[in-house]
């Protein structure tokens, strides 16, 4: 028989526990940047500014103008679950900004080396501290461990460098840093056409053009126009929609039927918060397969919102997806609204359709 004698069971360590979470929150540099872009347009920034080297392993910089961190702050910045965002359990029904659960930068500074440099308002220099497994710590070995007063403009840079060095496996798992940084970019691209009236831009280190650069008068369309480029925005027709039962409004720009393009992209934003969602994009793509040629594609910007109470932002680590109540009905009004524009361009259209 194979009976064996169970072995004891001990608590981990505090500091494996903090690494185990910060691997399932930070899977790729792209999720450190997310993290990062959304703490910073949470701050009221009207500037948001990407450096990235090798596909943000070994460089991720991000630099904004919103309100900064109080020097007092510093001391417990990058602990775990310490935020000015919620207080109660139940503030979760009512969040209206994307961090909630103070774990990003404790999350970041167990597997990177973090470097913070903040001013507000009202302090009359910037601030800059060094970050490891959640502590302050001295720049160099053998200095006092507390922040430093530098010169600096009113915002936070977070410096976050050589992500994953002491997570091996996850760090051999990165084979092309060409791929993450396209997934930076893309992110980047995302925020930057959601977020109306905040500047952005994004760029390789050493290199001295920017992959994106959007100003912050720059209008919807627009940042759709420089990001993805005019064969996309020349297409593209607005939608707005709403319905109280489901207490949802639903608005966006969508291509008509003129534009096909090989793979789909949604760019969705629900209550603000950039996520991904499977049946919505099943939803679009059989909206379109009526009015698209076969193996056609549509690129969709939906902003979708939802009242807070009915949506849980909490069901996965990286904030990835969302559940909420009647995704069905929502579902079907949103792609039954965007069917009827379609239908509207596609009579207007002035040519004969291939058959
Ligand atoms: P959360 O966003 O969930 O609160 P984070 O770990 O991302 O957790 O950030 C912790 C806290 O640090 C935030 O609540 C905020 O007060 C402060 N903070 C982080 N980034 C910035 C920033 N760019 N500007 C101003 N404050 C920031
Ligand atoms: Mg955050």
């Amino acid at each position: 028989d194979n009976i064996t004698i169970p072995r004891r069971i001990k608590p981990l360590d505090q500091d494996v526990v903090n690494k185990i979470a910060a691997g399932e929150i930070i899977v790729a540099p792209v999720h450190a940047l997310k993290e990062l872009m959304e703490n910073a347009v949470d701050a009221g920034s009207t500037s948001v500014e990407v450096l990235v080297k090798d596909g943000g392993l070994k460089l991720l910089q991000i630099t904004d103008n919103g309100c900064g961190i109080d020097k007092e702050d510093l001391p417990i910045l990058c602990e775990r679950f310490t935020t000015s965002k919620l207080q109660t359990f139940e503030d979760l029904q009512t969040i209206a900004t994307y961090g909630f659960r103070g774990e990003a930068l404790a999350s970041i500074s167990h597997i990177a080396h973090l470097t913070v440099t903040t001013k507000t308002r009202d302090s009359n220099c910037a601030w800059r501290a060094y970050y490891d497994s959640g502590k302050l710590v001295p720049a160099k070995p053998g200095q006092s461990p507390d922040p430093k007063p530098v010169a600096g403009r009113q915002g936070t840079q977070i410096t976050v460098e050589d992500l994953f060095y002491n997570v091996p496996t996850r760090r051999r798992a990165f084979r092309s840093p060409s791929d993450e940084y396209n997934k930076i970019i893309d992110m980047v691209g995302r925020y930057a056409i959601h977020c109306s009236n905040v500047a952005f831009s994004c760029k390789k280190h050493g290199e001295s053009s920017t992959s994106i650069a959007v100003q912050a008068s720059a209008s919807c369309l627009d940042r759709i126009r420089q990001i993805y480029g005019g064969s996309v925005a020349n297409e593209l027709t607005e939608f707005s929609t709403s319905d109280d039962r489901w207490a949802f409004k639903a608005n966006g720009l969508a291509t008509n039927a003129n534009y096909s393009t090989k793979k789909t992209t949604v760019l969705l934003f629900i209550n603000h918060r950039c996520v991904e969602s499977s049946n919505i994009r099943k939803a679009i793509e059989q909206t379109y397969s009526a009015f698209l040629p076969k193996n056609g594609h549509p690129f969709v910007y939906l902003s979708l919102e939802i009242d807070p109470r009915r949506v849980d932002v909490n069901v996965h680590p990286t904030k990835r997806e969302v559940n909420f109540l009647n995704e069905d009905e929502i579902i079907q009004a949103i792609c039954e609204h965007i069917r009827s524009k379609l239908a509207a361009v596609d009579a207007s259209r002035t040519f004969v359709t291939q058959t």
